[in-house]
């Protein structure tokens, strides 16, 4: 993420993508709703950033879009495909690990 933070080296990149696939497997969300949202947990993400991430999960078949209509306004929005879901649930198991090493050790 080169434009999230000076000294993440892009370190987060695979945490920003998570998080998006969290957030999609809950509930639908457009693109401007997560920027907020990442930016509530401190990453900093232009739509020329987040895009791109966005539709490469899109391509991959991990999320998929359609438009509706959000407080008057046509919006694209996200949600986590079957296939999606089953990557974050493994994701999750590794992260549970990662954790594990991180902070309990
Ligand atoms: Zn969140």
């Amino acid at each position: 993420m080169k434009h999230s933070t000076v000294a993440d080296q892009g370190l987060y990149s695979g945490l920003i993508r998570l998080h998006i696939l969290h957030h999609a497997a809950e509930e639908p969300i457009f693109g401007l709703g997560m920027i907020e949202e990442l930016a509530r947990h401190g990453y900093r993400l232009s739509p020329g950033t987040l895009y791109p991430i966005v539709h490469g999960l899109e391509k991959k078949g991990l999320l998929r879009s359609k438009r509706r209509r959000v407080n008057g306004k046509i919006r694209r929005v996200y949600s986590a495909t079957p296939r999606g879901q089953k990557a974050l649930r493994t994701a999750k198991q590794k992260v549970r690990e990662l954790f594990g090493e991180l902070f309990e050790r």
